[in-house]
């Protein structure tokens, strides 16, 4: 099948180097020409652990071209694929701008039968909207359909491969014929494609991160009342999570969500629920809960620094929002920079892929290291922010030997208590005993 990607980021690039590898022809399209050039050039403009292999895999193979040019890809594909941003507006509903601008593109543009499906997390409705744009332009015959991605940054590729389901919302048999035959390679290993109308298609996304959200966020709460009544953590973690009702996962307390899916997807709900005159009232608090979260340790780190945290230096490892991404939307990271700060203290970072994009964003707020012991350096202490594998088993006696303090922060719960207390730190995690 002739397939079109509009849309090249962590889902639309993935999507289409994994809709290649099942044998289709695909043509990405992206406004943005650098990484156009990039991706022609062999490279891959994204961090994602297992792309590149597949993507080279699928250029040498001449199965996926790369354009900024619409026209071209709408000329000989059958099925286009939206995976364009749906960033929060300001009101923190969805901001739909590019999904209906290439919407208009298409009306005006294509010239046979097209299935356009939209992958980009979208609110209730959006697949009518898309309709009645294209429609508005175009005597054309075509379809629209909801296709949300429950992908996860860091194992995109294996998600994409492999994951629980495939959710199509249509209703068009002869879209979701399409859409079949698309995704057959999932079904013969098989994963199962559940097909419903647009709008509960479009809700199955929200209502899927809003609960995962939810999840991270309760099991913060619970570690918060650990620290109060001397509980650990880990072990109500794990005598709850064994109850196969709730399941192990999504249970590790830490500083928060953050993420370019999470806070926004939750945002939108809490606001499609607005416009209906509905309040989400659990949603709403697991907003302000993780706001909170994100800067619990501050607090912390200010009262066992004596109070202030003014002239103090904080070594940071991990500014990503979680491992194995260089993504940093919305990453607590960058919450606990301004927050530290804003009270007068100075930060220097060292994280393997975020550097570039923190650089960009906030550039010289902070310092950046190239090593991860290197800037524990007259740093007073050291906040664990990312769970980078490279942090989890660190050289303890090097970080003490470096540090003003022998005092770590850790917000993802990375170390054994037992362990730093034998050597001697001060440690704090999230609902688990402070080692002194
Ligand atoms: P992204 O920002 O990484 O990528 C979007 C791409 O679209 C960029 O390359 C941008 O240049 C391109 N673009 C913007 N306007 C365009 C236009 N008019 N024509 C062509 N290209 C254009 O976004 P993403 O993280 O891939 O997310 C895309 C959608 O998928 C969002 O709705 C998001 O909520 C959803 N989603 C994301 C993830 C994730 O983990 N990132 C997971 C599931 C769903």
């Amino acid at each position: 099948m002739n397939i079109a990607i509009v849309g090249t980021g962590y889902v639309g690039l993935v999507t289409g180097t994994c809709l290649a590898d099942f044998g289709n022809h695909v043509i990405c399209v992206d406004i943005d020409e650098k990484k156009v050039e990039m991706m022609r050039e062999g490279h891959v403009p994204i961090y994602e652990p297992g792309l590149e292999e597949v993507f080279l895999r699928n250029i040498k193979a001449n199965r996926i071209e790369f354009t900024t040019n619409i026209k071209d890809a709408l000329d000989v594909c059958d099925v286009v694929f939206l995976a364009l941003p749906t960033p929060p507006g300001e009101d923190g509903s969805a901001d739909l701008s590019y999904v209906i601008g290439v919407a208009n593109q298409i009306g005006e543009l294509m010239t046979s039968y097209k299935v356009i499906v939209n992958k980009s997390t979208v609110p209730v409705g959006t697949a009518d909207k898309v309709h009645e744009v294209i429609a508005s332009k175009t005597t054309i015959k075509f379809d629209v359909v909801s296709n949300p991605e429950f992908l996860r940054e860091g194992y995109a590729v294996q998600d994409f491969m492999k994951p629980s389901r495939v959710v199509v919302g249509t209703s068009s048999q002869k879209a979701l014929d399409m859409m079949n035959r698309i995704y057959k390679p999932l079904t013969e290993a098989g994963i199962p494609v559940i097909a419903m109308d647009e709008k509960s298609s479009e809700l199955t996304k929200y209502a899927a991160n809003s609960f995962l959200a939810t999840k991270i966020t309760f099991m913060n709460e619970v570690a918060n009342f650990c620290e109060l009544v001397g509980a650990d953590v880990d072990k109500v973690r794990l005598g709850m999570g064994s109850d196969d009702r709730i399941g192990n996962r999504f249970l590790f307390p830490g500083i928060g969500y953050g993420g370019s899916c999470f806070p926004k997807d939750v945002k939108a709900l809490v606001k499609s629920g607005k416009q209906e005159n509905y309040q989400f009232k659990v949603l709403e608090a697991v907003e302000e809960v993780n706001q909170t979260q994100k800067v619990i340790l501050v607090p912390a780190i200010k009262e066992y620094l004596g109070g202030s945290l003014q002239g103090k230096k904080i070594a940071m490892w991990g500014l990503a929002f979680k491992e194995n991404t260089d993504d940093i939307r919305e990453a607590s990271s960058l919450d606990m920079i301004e927050e530290l700060t804003n009270q007068g203290a100075s930060v220097i970072a060292y994280d393997s892929a975020a550097m570039p994009n923190v650089k960009r964003a906030i550039g010289d707020k902070i310092e950046y290291g190239d090593d991860m012991y290197e800037i524990l350096n007259d740093a007073d202490v050291l906040l664990v922010v990312t769970e980078w594998s490279e942090f989890r088993n660190p050289k303890y006696e090097v970080i003490a030997e470096k540090l003003k303090n022998k005092a770590i922060f850790d917000g993802r719960n990375l170390y054994d208590l037992e362990v730093l207390e034998e050597k001697g730190f001060f440690y704090k995690s999230i609902g688990r005993k402070t080692v002194l």
